[in-house]
């Protein structure tokens, strides 16, 4: 059996609370700690959590019961970090088009509430945020009652270029250079936590943002050390965004498993992540091969019936996908496999909002295509927690679960490392040091 594999003693993490800080305590006894690193999972641990904060976690025989602490058994269970989504776009149905006017406050707090339904306690939305997520984002830091947000306002791109073909004019369209050292500084004083560049031509289809706008916007972004993450399709791309000073990529090079050993030094060192995104490419054909997908209990509890019956009718008329986005496809899946093993990070992000793509069901399924990669259910969850927390450069509040770290939480009913689907089967989630409600979560 699988607990013949968990050492007790391997990551025996305690600390004493300082007295101070007794409020609202709580241990997690008995439970399976998966703790979001690359520890060995622990059998029989306990968590303490103390207002907001884990204060320790470790083989259960080495952690005490702060006095009148609530104590829940979880005997049978498995803890592991609340999972982390950077790659979202909030304010949408995830219907079959990101229409620009689906955006209001409550559309951006369903979308949160639904994260945090599945167990995803922090988002990273990535340049389609406007005025009423920014002030979300605000309340939010005062006092988090959905998922953590972390954004980039709106991001940029070159005139007409992708995605203003789907989104309009949400995304930023600099005509020149001091147009956009002009926007970066209207960014950096809208408290953005990144800024993000679309980078990618469709393959001619659509005009490309320059080099030298690129450059610029990454040159007035370091004078305000605000980190820019870019959405990129070719090596050539990516290599040049590097060169100046990129921060982290979201999707995957496509054009070549080539991948030079200076770039993979580059990411390595640095702890630059790459966040692939498998399902927005898998998204081409995954209801059009099997539309009763769409008929599940995950799908129609995050859906009104008339997004669903839109969707049902995009997954019909969608043509069949082409060669060449199965094989862009299997480059993406090998590439990351590849670039994990060399020890780059990888993180999990899903394009949710995106069409199709619905948010926080969908972070799962790119959970799945991990796995379908190559990676192992522990490295998985890695991606999703402390890989994550690196890449948001929040390592020292989140993504593990250790004596100091935020308590965002996910207890499962089944061993998410047996199955990585079972991160899906979820008991209760904490957020923040409390209980979430999931029941009475508005999705829809
Ligand atoms: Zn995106």
């Amino acid at each position: 059996m699988r607990n013949s594999l968990i050492a007790l003693a391997a990551v025996a993490v305690s600390c004493t609370a300082p007295q101070a800080m007794r409020r609202d305590a709580k241990i997690i006894r008995g439970v399976t700690l998966i703790d979001g690193t690359d520890a060995v999972p622990v059998a029989n641990a306990a968590v303490v959590v103390e207002g907001n904060k884990i204060t320790a976690a470790g083989p259960a025989s080495t952690v005490a019961a702060p006095e009148g602490a609530e104590k829940i058994d979880a005997t049978g269970k498995f803890l592991i970090p609340g999972l982390m989504d950077l790659h979202v776009h909030l304010g949408s149905t995830g219907g079959p088009g990101f229409r620009p006017d689906d955006y209001t406050r409550d559309r951006v707090l369903q979308n949160l509430n639904s994260y945090l339904y599945f167990g995803i306690t922090t988002v990273r939305s990535v340049g389609t945020e406007r005025g009423a997520g920014m002030l979300l984002r605000g309340e939010e830091r005062r006092k988090p009652t959905t998922a953590r947000m972390f954004t980039a306002g709106r991001g940029f791109t070159a005139p007409g270029g992708h995605p203003s073909q789907e989104i309009g004019a949400i995304a930023r369209q600099p005509k020149d250079e001091g147009d956009a050292r002009a926007q970066v500084r209207e960014l950096a004083g809208q408290g953005v936590d990144l800024i993000k560049i679309w980078i990618d031509g469709r393959r001619g289809q659509s005009p490309k943002i320059e080099a030298k706008v690129i450059e610029t916007i990454l040159d007035e972004a370091s004078k305000h050390k605000i980190p820019v993450h870019a959405h990129i399709h070719s090596l050539a791309d990516t290599r040049h965004f590097l060169e100046h000073g990129g921060a982290g990529l979201l999707h995957m090079v496509r054009d070549t498993e080539d991948l030079p050993k200076e770039m993979v030094d580059h990411l390595k060192t640095r702890r630059i992540a790459f966040v692939p995104t498998l399902i927005r490419q898998e998204l081409a054909w995954y209801y059009r091969d099997k539309p009763e997908r769409l008929d599940s209990p995950d799908v129609t509890g995050l859906v009104t019936p008339d997004t669903l019956r839109a969707m049902k009718e995009a997954a019909a008329s969608a043509p069949a996908p082409t060669d060449l986005a199965k094989k862009d496809f299997d480059i993406a899946l090998r590439n990351s496999k590849k670039l994990a093993a060399l020890g780059v990070p990888i993180a999990i992000g899903s394009d949710g909002g995106s069409q199709m793509d619905l948010p926080g069901l969908m972070t799962h399924r790119e959970c799945e295509l991990f796995v379908q990669a190559g990676f192992t259910p522990i490295e998985v969850i890695r991606a999703a927690t402390s890989n994550a927390a690196l890449a948001l450069g929040r390592q020292d509040e989140l993504g593990s679960i250790a004596a100091g770290k935020l308590a965002d939480l996910v207890l499962l009913d089944a061993d998410p490392t047996a199955d990585v689907t079972n991160l899906k089967r979820i008991h209760r989630v904490m957020l923040d040091g409390n209980w979430v409600d999931r029941g009475s979560l508005r999705l829809k």
